[in-house]
């Protein structure tokens, strides 16, 4: 704990703390080496760990980087911070994000940019970025963050360590905030796969809070990392071909394809003739239920309300006119539209039957195939300013996280290299639902 209060201080200019619990670690550390010597310490003691601030914690500020919730305190823990707790786990700080998880650089934070400890004129990625900075410059052992459309993944591929997304619904999301609720899933960034491993078994299963969550059993992840099996892979042809795939990226891809095929693995291209859809579909689908969702934050039940205001009409407007980013306020508008009566049905109609082709589609590959890999970003970190002008092209970089997200299945980001200017490649693995093991495992022996 020292240690890592320590770097903390040291690398406060990278902003990805909005909060240290410097007095309650060193406590809660006192009290885990206590229950180590008496043997009754759980399965995290020890275990040094950052949350995203879209995670409750009892009696601790909770924002989601967004000054809408100025003030506002946890009156409970989310179920997933509570079964970490219940382990022994240290809980340090709370993260900087994008505003309410919506972006993919941390650029949209209420609470500055957070900056990529590896060059620090770059994005970390987003939306958890503050959480993956955290573990990309040891600030802590690993964090707990949220993954709607690629918000773990990404950011882990942009600072060279690993985000795991479980299949949604695997993990209570009982105090997460809401932001997408048909995608949202709770995810991890660590710097091993077996660390990844240890905490899905800690907080997933069945949870009396989230009727949602999933009430199949939790395997042992973190027994279950070794395999010497030879696995069918299918790598997305279509992912190699885009117009804005970086050449370094790409390559890097295809040599670690080239490597598991040496390795005896059976390699074949597939088709996903949806790659040009995902991208639409996932904002039509996700900005509507965002517009729904954040639809509570009016001045009245929570944090931050407009001082200047005549009538209660007001209240909402200047509240959330002042309250929430323009990154925010635009998706609000956008799924409003889109939920809209007149659009309804070519919006946000038509982007259902889109998805269910993309998870039918997705599935039917991993029926023939145990794992599909493709870049987990068509980039390396780019730099800060360059794409906020450019809200398309800032979607664009979802290109290949939402996939998963659309159809459910779990999805892992591991480090594959680096490019010419020291900057970090992702590869990402799908595999099917609630197969995390075979996908935890594979993505160790990999690694
Ligand atoms: N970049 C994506 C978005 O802005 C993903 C965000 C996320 O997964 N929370 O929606």
């Amino acid at each position: 704990v020292e240690h890592y209060l320590q770097n903390i201080k040291e690398k406060a200019e990278l902003n990805a703390f909005l909060e240290v619990f410097e007095q309650e670690a060193i406590t809660q550390a006192d009290i885990v080496d206590h229950k180590i010597a008496n043997g009754t310490a759980g399965k995290l003691a020890g275990m040094v760990i950052g949350i995203k601030d879209v995670l409750a914690y009892k009696g601790h500020s909770l924002q989601a980087s967004s000054k809408i919730l100025d003030g506002f305190k946890s009156l409970y823990n989310a179920s997933a911070v509570e079964r970490l707790i219940q382990e022994d786990a240290i809980i340090i700080g709370r993260q900087n994000c994008d505003e309410f998880a919506m972006g993919a650089s941390n650029e949209s934070s209420a609470f500055g940019n957070v900056l990529n400890a590896d060059d620090t004129s770059r994005v970390p990625g987003g939306s958890s970025g503050g959480s993956a900075v955290a573990v990309q410059a040891d600030l802590c052992l690993v964090s707990i963050g949220s993954d709607t459309g690629g918000s773990v993944r990404q950011p882990a591929a942009f600072c060279g360590v690993v985000g795991f997304k479980p299949t949604y619904s695997r993990i209570s999301r009982y105090g997460l905030i809401a932001y997408a609720s048909s995608f949202d899933q709770i995810g991890f960034i660590a710097k091993s796969v077996a660390d990844a491993a240890l905490l899905l078994e800690v907080v997933a299963g069945k949870d009396g809070m989230d009727s949602t969550a999933s009430e199949r059993d939790v395997p042992a992840y973190s027994e279950l990392l070794s395999t010497d099996k030879k696995y069918k892979i299918g790598y997305i042809r279509d992912c190699f071909e885009n117009e804005g795939l970086d050449a370094e990226v790409k390559e890097a891809i295809l040599g670690v394809k080239e490597m598991l095929k040496d390795d005896g693995h059976q390699v074949e291209a597939v088709d996903f003739p949806y790659l040009d859809y995902i991208v639409p579909t996932y904002y039509i689908l996700t900005t509507a239920e965002a517009s729904s969702n954040l639809g509570r934050y009016d001045g009245v039940k929570y944090g931050f309300r407009s001082g200047n205001v005549t009538d209660l009409t007001s209240l909402y407007k200047k509240t959330r006119a002042e309250g929430f980013g323009h990154e925010v306020q635009r998706r609000i508008m956008l799924g409003t539209f889109v939920l809209s009566a007149d659009y309804y049905d070519a919006y946000y109609t038509k982007a259902q039957k889109v998805r269910r082709l993309i998870k039918e589609k997705t599935d039917e590959l991993l029926q023939e195939y145990d794992f599909l890999i493709l870049p987990t970003a068509p980039t390396t970190a780019f730099k800060i300013g360059e794409n906020i002008e450019n809200p398309l092209a800032m979607y664009l970089a979802d290109i290949f996280t939402v996939q998963a997200s659309l159809a459910g299945v779990p999805a892992i980001s591991i480090p594959a290299g680096r490019d010419a200017n020291g900057l970090s490649i992702g590869l990402q693995l799908m595999t099917r639902s609630f197969e995390e093991p075979q996908l935890l495992a594979f993505s160790n022996y990999i690694m």
